[in-house]
């Protein structure tokens, strides 16, 4: 690479970490080229969302905690709809995938788009798990394990405190 394409993409770099300021950048515009980037992302500060999110809101999504199991209403919740993300709104989970995995968590065979959630190594606990989080805002959702039913044999075990549900068109 010559000089002057060096400054170019070190030009292009600064202008991608402008767009990386707090607030909704659109996808469309701001995040050419990269893959799985059909959502925009959603930044806030911690002092945000400790403002925006009840505390165990905050706790299981911002600081990866896990609510008690049985304790959430959306375990029980069989009505068809979307459930959403607390943080941002964006669809996670239509009411067709969801199952009774009798863990006491709301259970998923898979969510809305592979595109609206985000998976990561967790590392946590002895035996390494997968996290889910939201693809928008960085929620933590819960997990997501290989022994759901079919047709994906797939269970996003999540926290039914980090979902919204909206009853209608599933
Ligand atoms: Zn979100």
């Amino acid at each position: 690479m010559d000089r002057r394409s060096f400054l170019s993409s070190a030009l292009a770099l600064g202008g991608l970490a402008a767009l990386s300021a707090p607030g909704l950048v659109s996808a469309a515009t701001g995040d050419k080229g990269s893959k799985g980037s059909a959502v925009g992302r959603l930044v806030r500060t911690d002092e945000e969302w400790r403002r925006r999110l009840t505390p165990e809101q905050y706790e299981v999504t911002r600081r990866g905690g896990t609510e008690a199991p049985y304790s959430s209403p959306l375990n029980d919740e069989h009505a068809k709809g979307t459930f959403l993300c607390v943080g941002c709104n964006l669809s996670l989970f239509s009411s067709k995938a969801k199952f009774d995995s009798k863990t006491g968590w709301p259970s998923f065979w898979q969510p809305v788009s592979k595109r609206h959630v985000r998976e990561k190594e967790d590392r946590s606990l002895a035996e390494v798990r997968t996290e889910v989080l939201c693809a928008r805002c960085d929620a933590h959702l819960g997990h997501v394990f290989d022994d759901g039913p079919q047709p994906t044999g797939l269970r996003y075990c999540m926290n039914g405190v980090a979902l919204k549900f909206v009853a209608g068109k599933a």
